[in-house]
């Protein structure tokens, strides 16, 4: 008998080049040096053997003009791809193109932008390929999950769409390697994958949902995506998909799901309403699940809206994480995305980074001394605890999004198993 073959090193997309470029994304300034710097001080970028999963480090590529135009429009990448737009220096000082494609306001041009989006794009499509070439079955890219990005527009501090490009490259059929049974069906060697996408983002993933949103089609789609957020009015971003799903509207599509939450929303709330999660997946038995791990709703981001704990309790990020990881099929994808309080999303990556590695941290572990340690004053340790903002979500609220979901349910079972 053949001894057990010990799981593959966990893939985690890194290097010096990409945690500088990365920092300069305006919104969030050293964030990706903050993040990695943390991660590395921590340990777990080197060997252990006391771990039961090992990482290995992998240097993002670069995505091409052609990459990126598998999704992007030639318009718009010729402007942010202009190196005289990154070294412009009057950056700041937008034209009326650059409001055409969106870079103003909160996407200005910067220095390095042409850089940045050609470096972060690569970088996932990086993670893409480390799970399409069977080097792992999970792969982290922190800076990636730019998820408000559309065709031609950068939106919301978001200037690459590489979830939207990691989703396409994904989907691509992948010839089967035949076995006795199957070797007779040409058909069989072709399997479409299907991918689950999740987001956890405070904010509605719009470009995303929106890219994959066809509440036309008959056929069976092969991408789910799925957003828990907060929506109210004048909340970002406005989209006319992100309330409840109604079966009885027009527009509805099961694979375009969307769940709303109010403020204060809790570990409690993410607790009650994850089986919706479970019960999604187990229907939809996706190949492949993205994970868009925002961090602005754990509590202590300065958008101060939701109060989410980074762990251990029931519900927490780490919580859900460690569920899909550990008990959902398929490989898993997970990326960063937002959070405005850098030493927190240190704190969080970190962790989700070892939950990847089925070796989770103690929250209480002690941030070691390197360089970025006085910003984690005044606890020094790894935790990211919930505040004591008052939960909105009330059982009835919960009720009303269970039972829009009743509705979800039996469209996605008449549609995946029609
Ligand atoms: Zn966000």
């Amino acid at each position: 008998m053949d001894p057990i073959q010990p799981k593959k090193p966990v893939v985690y997309i890194g290097s010096q080049e990409l945690a500088k470029i990365s920092s300069l994304l305006p919104s969030n300034k050293k964030r990706s040096i903050i993040v990695h710097s943390l991660i590395s001080s921590l340990g777990l970028l080197t060997p252990d053997a006391s771990r039961t999963r090992h990482l290995r480090v992998v240097t993002p590529r670069k995505a091409t003009y052609k990459d990126l135009a598998v999704y992007h429009s030639r318009d718009y990448l010729d402007v942010v791809l202009d190196p005289s737009k990154s070294n412009d220096e009057e950056v700041g000082n937008t034209t009326s193109i650059d409001g055409e494609f969106g870079l103003e306001d909160d996407c200005p041009p910067f220095p390095g932008l042409a850089e940045y989006i050609q470096i972060v794009g690569g970088a996932t499509l990086t993670a893409v390929s480390a799970l399409q070439q069977d080097l792992t079955d999970t792969a982290i890219c922190w800076d990636g999950g730019r998820h408000h990005a559309r065709k031609a527009q950068a939106s919301g501090f978001c200037y690459v769409a590489d979830c939207i490009l990691a989703i396409l490259a994904l989907k691509r059929s992948i010839p089967r390697t035949p076995s006795h049974s199957d070797e007779t069906s040409p058909l069989a060697l072709i399997h479409k994958p299907r991918i689950m996408y999740l987001d956890l983002d405070l904010h509605f993933s719009d470009a995303v949902s929106e890219a994959f949103y066809s509440p036309k089609s008959s056929l069976t789609p092969q991408i789910l995506t799925l957003s828990i957020h907060h929506a109210s009015p004048g909340f970002f971003p406005v989209s006319e998909r992100n309330g409840l799903p109604d079966v009885r509207s027009e527009g509805f599509d099961p694979f375009t799901l969307s769940i709303p939450l109010l403020q204060g929303a809790s570990n409690a709330t993410y607790a009650k309403i994850w089986p919706i999660m479970e019960r999604v997946k187990d229907l939809f038995k996706p190949d492949y699940t993205v994970i868009q791990c925002g961090l602005d709703a754990l509590a202590g981001d300065p958008c101060s809206t939701f109060n989410w704990s980074l762990g251990e309790a029931e519900g927490s990020l780490g919580w859900c994480i460690e569920k899909v990881l550990k008990h959902w099929p398929g490989k898993k994808l997970l990326l960063g995305g937002g959070g405005y309080n850098s030493p927190n999303a240190g704190r969080a990556w970190a962790y989700l980074t070892s939950i990847a590695m089925e070796s989770p941290m103690s929250l209480g572990t002690e941030i070691p001394d390197h360089a970025g340690f006085p910003l984690y004053a005044p606890s020094f340790t790894l935790d990211v605890p919930a505040g004591n903002m008052s939960d909105h979500n009330t059982e009835e609220y919960l009720a009303s999004v269970k039972s829009s979901f009743d509705g979800v349910f039996a469209a996605l079972q008449n549609r995946l198993h029609a």
